[in-house]
């Protein structure tokens, strides 16, 4: 390797002890053995290393969370550019905005914004970083109430691939700030800080509502045509998972009181048969450990081996509702699942974010109903080919009835994936590439194209 002397930051490089540890993903089905990775503290780490990259001719790659579904950070013989240790959280109470380095993970930012009883719209899990989450849209559950994490950026901070650093915001460079909002992670430069517009938030009234396997095609069906059109202060989900005997859950958000959330169920509680039925308001801090799965002591949880399995996600919008026909096909494919973790996720879409037009941002599903995520796991790599084989039937079996994916679950087998993302967008990202990257630096299985 050509000397390092000019890189700034903490590097890893092959042979060291934390090498293993720093070239992790949080899917297992991968393992690369990248030349160095840079953990960048300040933004002039990301210059240095942008250019020591160039100048050397290593292929490179941008870092945040690690929860890329198809490890497009990392590269074999590549440098990665690792933003993790820029993880600050100013908020300004007179503006009511945030700004944000691009490594903070969701729930140390949502417990930072917390304290000023505030929130952005994000996501669930909560060791997702805000950079791909954002820079890809950023779906939860707050998201037919306020928008995507994407809709609340106002400004963002970005090395490009000459080593310069601009800000992209109304002002300057809004092309960037356009693309920035739902064109998808890595890119265009690397987002080393983000402000986002900010909002009030306390308590909140959330559901949980379990049914047996047999009212799927029953629930299914009334959850697609209540969930998109619903209150909007309510976003809805519903999951059906093969394991176990097979069972379907609805949950949700609700910014609002919890008499008024009962009434808004009352379509959902008719279907079939449910067997357990919660609703309860908490404030929104224990709403967001709830469903990210987290005990409040356990809230600083990190991607450790342990916690880390094999996994194909891939997804859909949906448009108009399923037929029968379409509902059929999903509860064959679940009966006949390979292993007990496959799932599909339902997550409603419709409210504010549907309202936004669709060349308003680079994220162009405005107006889909719902969205579909196929989701498999598993532990044993024997086993990749049959889940890999049943994410991927699902989901051609399903194209008749959908249209479109969701760039932040991303998916190699797709050949059409550009058009898949973007849509009528994709000419007008192409463009801005062609502008910021026009020597196509940033570049990786999915990258977009410079025109
Ligand atoms: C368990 C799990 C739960 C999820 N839940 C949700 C959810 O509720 N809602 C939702 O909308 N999505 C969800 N996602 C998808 C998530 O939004 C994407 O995986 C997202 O890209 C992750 O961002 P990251 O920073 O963690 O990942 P990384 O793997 O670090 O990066 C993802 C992409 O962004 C690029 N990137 C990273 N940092 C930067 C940067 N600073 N500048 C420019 N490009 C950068 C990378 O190059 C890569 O292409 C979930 C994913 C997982 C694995």
């Amino acid at each position: 390797m050509r000397s390092i002397s000019s890189l700034t930051g903490r590097i890893v490089l092959p042979g060291s002890a934390d090498y293993d540890d720093a070239r992790m993903s949080y899917n297992a089905r991968f393992s690369k053995y990248p030349a160095a990775i840079v953990f960048c503290g300040h933004v002039r780490d990301v210059v240095n290393a942008v250019r020591w990259a160039r100048e050397n001719g290593y292929p490179l790659r941008v870092r945040s969370g690690r929860h890329c579904y198809e490890d497009f950070t990392l590269a074999d013989g590549g440098i990665v550019i690792d933003v993790s240790p820029m993880n600050g959280v100013r908020f300004d109470p007179v503006n009511r905005t945030a700004a944000v380095q691009t490594g903070v993970r969701l729930l140390p930012l949502y417990e930072a914004l917390w304290r000023h009883g505030a929130t952005i719209p994000g996501g669930t899990c909560p060791t997702v970083g805000i950079a791909g989450l954002t820079l890809g849209g950023g779906y939860g559950f707050l998201s037919r109430l306020l928008g995507l994490s994407c809709d609340q950026l106002l400004e963002v901070e970005t090395v490009l691939a000459s080593g310069q650093v601009i800000r992209a915001n109304d002002r300057e460079h809004a092309d960037l700030l356009w693309a920035s909002r739902g064109g998808g992670g890595g890119n265009f430069g690397i987002a080393t800080s983000f402000t986002f517009r900010v909002h009030p938030i306390s308590c909140v009234a959330i559901y949980r509502i379990v049914w047996p396997w047999r009212d799927l095609p029953l629930l299914l069906n009334v959850w697609q045509h209540w969930a998109p059109s619903v209150d909007e202060r309510l976003t809805p989900s519903l999951v059906l998972s093969a394991g176990f005997g097979g069972y379907c859950t609805s949950s949700g958000l609700f910014v609002g009181p919890e008499w008024q959330l009962r009434e808004l169920l009352a379509p959902l509680l008719a279907a079939g048969m449910p067997v357990e039925t919660e609703i309860t308001t908490v404030p929104y801090l224990e709403a967001l450990y709830r469903f990210g799965g987290l005990k409040k002591e356990s809230a600083q949880w990190q991607m450790t081996p342990e916690h880390r399995h094999r996994f194909k996600n891939s997804g859909a919008f949906v448009y108009r509702p399923l037929p029968p026909r379409a509902i059929s096909t999903i509860a064959a494919f679940l009966d006949a699942a390979p292993s007990p973790i496959c799932m599909i996720i339902f997550e409603s879409l419709g409210g504010r974010l549907g309202r936004i037009p669709a060349h308003a941002t680079a994220f162009v599903h405005r107006q889909a109903s719902f969205h579909m995520q196929y989701i498999t796991q598993w532990t044993d790599p024997a086993a990749d080919e049959a889940h890999l084989r049943w994410a991927e039937s699902i989901r051609k079996a399903l194209l008749p009835y959908t249209f479109g994916q969701y760039v932040n679950y991303p998916n190699v087998f797709d050949a059409d994936w550009a058009q898949a993302y973007y849509g009528s967008n994709l000419s007008a990202l192409r463009r801005i590439k062609r502008k910021y990257d026009p020597d196509n630096v940033f570049r990786f299985a999915q990258s977009i194209p410079p025109l």
